[in-house]
Order: C-alpha cells, then structure tokens, then sequence
C-alpha cells in the first residue's frame, strides 16, 4: 500500500514575495505556470500611484503612464522564470517622461530584462 504526502505548502503569491523580498507598494498579484512555453511568470503589480518620484532627481511627480516590461530570472525547475510588471512612468518637470526605479533590478544584478 502506498501513501500519498501531503504538501507541506502551497507556493502562493506571499511565497513568491517573500522570495523576491517585495515590499509594498510593489506586489505580486499572479503566477502563471504556462506549460506548453516551459515557463513560469511572476505578475508583479504596483500600488504607490501616490507616491511616485522622479528616478533622476527623486522629486515626487504625478503618474504619466504604464508599460509592461519582463525580466529573467533564474529557472524554476528547468522553466524559464519570468518576472512581469506594468512599470509605471511619471513626469517630472526636469526630466520629462521617466520610468521609476523597480527594486529588483537594483537589488539583484542577476536580473535581466529582456525589453522595453
Ligand atoms: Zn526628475
């Protein structure tokens, strides 16, 4: 007779933002394991629209727009690992139309973004 283990946890979104060290207002809002592409993606959202500051001079600035950008990380299992996020952009009235910063490509060098 065999036994079924039980999973000892659910990988959710509070794991996986616990695994990037996210903190708000950056969050992740949705994985998605897309099989037949062998990869996993990690929907990461932003809920500061009130705080947004030039990445150049830092000064706060109202929200311009949002462009959704990806970046690679490292493999989970053999999938490839996505990280996907709506950035926003400001307008600062020094330097025009800015992304803002997102932690995780300061923080980790590891990180590649593919594109624009
Ligand atoms: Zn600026």
């Amino acid at each position: 007779m065999t036994r079924r283990r039980k999973p000892r946890c659910d990988l959710n979104r509070e794991s996986f933002n616990r695994l990037l060290d996210l903190q708000p207002p950056w969050e992740v809002v949705a994985l998605d394991i897309v099989h037949e592409e062998r990869e996993v993606r990690v929907h990461i959202a932003y809920d500061g629209t009130d705080r947004l500051a030039c990445p150049a001079c830092g000064c706060r600035c109202p929200g311009y727009d949002h462009r959704e950008r990806r970046w690679r990380h490292l493999d989970t299992m053999d999938d490839r690992t996505s990280l996907v996020c709506d950035v926003p952009r400001v307008v600062c009235p020094e330097h025009g139309v800015m992304t803002v910063t997102v932690p995780w490509s300061e923080r980790l060098s590891r990180f590649k973004e593919w594109s624009e």
